[in-house]
């Protein structure tokens, strides 16, 4: 096999993974999508730091030339204060955290849940995934992203080549709204804390925010989804990239792809 059919091959496996048809290559071989003729893929680039707007013009264009999106918004809020006596700034682990948002009652959606869902994954992520918050399956279980979105992230990530072990994976509210409707403004000013101080401690080289709460929450914008995908955005220094939730891709197929070009944006930043 030729180096370019090889990367077709692994083009139309990811493709696949990401919920593409079956083809039959001509070797025999089955990987992708059959209404596609095999392309392929673009060879990796070498990693390069993404531009801030204050970066200036020469970054920027090397930043174009690197074939990566321009620079969005950076928002560094305020951070903990060392020497507070807020349990949250004193909490030193992912654990310690989750133990304060098990006992938390800062908001009403409090009253519903079976169970708080700080997020899973280790603590030396390199990737950061950040959701809306818990639904029906998560707040039974406890844990982040199960069920059938879930799934479709977990394809998603192996797509990437990372291993849904190796990320971290949480949401904006720890706790599940009732009907699955969203977070209102008071339960992310609420929560909001808990999920700075994950970011503050995995300190992630990459995080992906998928959907629209995701991102404004972690960019402090009300800017849609759609406005504020295919840019390098920043938190506290750390680039952000804007998708599409998975469940919003098990209602609209059609979004698969968008969102295949926004992971591996966020790959091609982890080194
Ligand atoms: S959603 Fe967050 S702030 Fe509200 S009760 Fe749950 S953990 Fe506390």
């Amino acid at each position: 096999m030729t180096d370019g059919r090889a990367l077709a091959r692994e083009f139309l496996t990811q493709q696949r993974l990401l919920g593409g048809d079956t083809v039959v290559l001509t070797d025999g071989g089955t990987v992708g999508p059959s209404h596609q003729a095999p392309r392929p893929a673009a060879p990796p680039a070498t990693p390069a730091a993404p531009a801030t707007p204050s970066d200036g013009p020469t970054v920027r264009a090397s930043t174009a030339a690197a074939g990566l999106p321009p620079a969005g918004i950076s928002y560094d809020p305020p951070g903990g204060d060392l020497f507070s006596a807020d349990p949250l700034q004193q909490a030193a682990s992912l654990d310690a955290v989750g133990s304060l948002v098990a006992a938390c009652t800062k908001c009403r959606l409090c009253e519903g849940r079976a169970h708080t869902v700080p997020g899973e994954g280790p603590g030396d992520a390199r990737l950061v995934v950040v959701g809306e918050g818990p639904g029906r399956v998560e707040d039974q279980t406890g844990r982040p992203f199960v069920g059938q979105a879930g799934e479709l992230l977990t394809k998603i990530l192996s797509a990437i080549e990372l291993p849904r072990e190796r990320v971290f994976i949480c949401n904006v509210v720890k706790c599940r709204p009732p009907e699955n409707r969203l977070p209102q403004f008071d339960e992310i000013a609420a929560c909001v804390p808990y999920l700075f101080r994950q970011i503050d401690l995995v300190k992630p080289q990459v995080i992906l925010a998928m959907g629209g709460t995701a991102a404004q929450t972690l960019l402090n914008t009300k800017q849609s989804l759609g406005a504020l995908r295919n840019q390098i955005h920043r938190f506290r220094g750390i680039p952000v990239i804007v998708t599409y939730h998975p469940a919003a891709l098990l209602r609209n197929p059609n979004w698969k792809k968008p969102t295949w070009d926004d992971v591996r944006i966020a790959r091609r930043l982890l080194v």
